[in-house]
């Protein structure tokens, strides 16, 4: 496996920042500690340039090749790599030497493992400097729900680098160490929230018949939105409607007045995406008016698919066929439902994301989760030669 000599000999160095931002697990945008740490290593580094604030704590590194264009006179390309920094509001089960030492906040989704190869590629790169071009490093706060990626890129993250490309990571439990798998077009879905405020008419349990029975509505709604997908989404295409959250009444002997649904949204086509949005819309109104309720859908548009473009998916499958073997890469990857706001990136620049295997670890966003540090060479030496290849002089 040529993993990258130097990438290697920083393998310790990478354990140790990852096992220190795992230690401290911060949420959404208050990642004030990790993009402090951040910052201040790309500094020691030497990066050309280290911006803090962007998106709120997002933190970026702007590192210059040292090898002249490939034209005389051609513009410098410049190539953005993201990682994320935040945890997720969970209680971390484990007896790790380094974990969490926050109550009810860990890192359960690996983006310590991400921020520290970012970490790692961005000393080597700043070292060698071996490319002709520019590599911007982006660090983001908020992929957990709170759309950090799309902060930055409202901000201006892409026409201040002025990047031409971005890439991006996750780690990939089940998928073994040592192993990538990508696939061109969608690979993440589009999270939609959705919220169902129901109103009936409260009262007396033994007299329903003067009542609205807002759990018997709501219960209704549950089932009725079931059959959007069931029977009016092309069986082979992908959509998911989960209703997670029902809140109703507070006793045993009282018809509430209220009830509350919550949920998700999930499709990998804009065309499924507007069958979804417009038959929740229609169940929703159209079983409210069947008991004589009252609803009101609160659909809201969250993060869009995360779509791969085709030339740079076979470019960053192919660097990482050099890191780890051609039989190694899976180009053609299923689809998940999970949603990923690196698609904001995607949407403002072409670019790719890729999986990169964690091994048998315990599945994202699980308490027993843990990133694992087996993964940092070939993470960091994907990202190197990504950057030496795209800007080979
Ligand atoms: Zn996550
Ligand atoms: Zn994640």
């Amino acid at each position: 496996m040529p993993i990258v000599n130097r990438v290697a000999a920083m393998h310790d160095d990478i354990k140790a920042w990852r096992r220190d931002l795992h230690a401290h697990p911060e949420l959404l945008f208050d990642v004030h500690r990790t993009a402090w740490t951040v910052a201040e290593k790309l500094k020691a580094f030497g990066c050309d340039e280290v911006v803090t604030g962007i998106g709120r704590t997002g933190v970026v590194g702007v590192i210059q090749g040292s090898k002249a264009a490939p034209a005389a006179g051609a513009s410098r390309k410049v190539v953005g790599l993201r990682a994320d920094m935040d945890a997720l509001p969970i209680e971390e089960a484990s007896d790790l030497p380094y974990k969490s030492t926050v109550p009810g906040k860990m890192h359960a989704c690996g983006h310590d493992g991400h921020s520290a190869m970012l970490l790692g590629a961005a000393r080597y790169l700043a070292e060698t400097r071996n490319f002709a071009g520019t590599a911007v490093v982006i660090f983001q706060p908020a992929e957990e729900g709170g759309g950090g990626g799309r902060a930055m890129v409202q901000e201006g993250l892409m026409e201040r680098f002025r990047i031409d490309e971005v890439y991006g990571m996750h780690n990939y439990p089940g998928l073994a160490v040592g192993q990538f798998a990508i696939r061109p077009g969608p690979q993440m879905a589009a999270a939609d929230r959705i919220t169902i405020e129901i109103e009936g008419k409260g009262g007396h349990a033994a007299r329903p018949h003067v009542s609205v029975d807002t759990v018997l509505v709501g219960a209704q709604m549950v089932n009725q939105i079931q059959s959007i997908v069931a029977r009016n989404v092309d069986p082979l295409a992908a959509a998911v409607v989960s209703i997670c959250t029902f809140q109703a009444g507070s006793t045993d002997n009282v018809i509430p007045q209220t009830a509350l649904l919550r949920g998700t949204a999930r499709s990998l086509t804009p065309q499924v995406r507007d069958l979804l949005e417009r038959r929740i819309a229609e169940v929703v109104e159209g079983t409210a008016r069947l008991y004589g309720a009252k609803a009101k859908l609160t659909y809201k548009r969250d993060y869009p698919v995360t779509r791969n473009h085709e030339t740079q998916t076979a470019f960053a499958a192919a660097v990482a066929a050099e890191v780890v073997g051609r039989e190694r890469v899976d180009t053609d990857v299923p689809p998940v439902m999970g949603a990923e706001d690196f698609s904001f990136m995607l949407e403002a620049r072409p670019g790719a994301f890729i999986f990169v295997g964690n091994g048998d670890s315990a599945g994202l966003h699980h308490p027993a989760y843990d990133f694992n540090d087996e993964a940092i060479p070939i993470g960091t030496s994907y990202w190197v030669r990504l950057v030496e290849t795209a800007l080979a002089a």
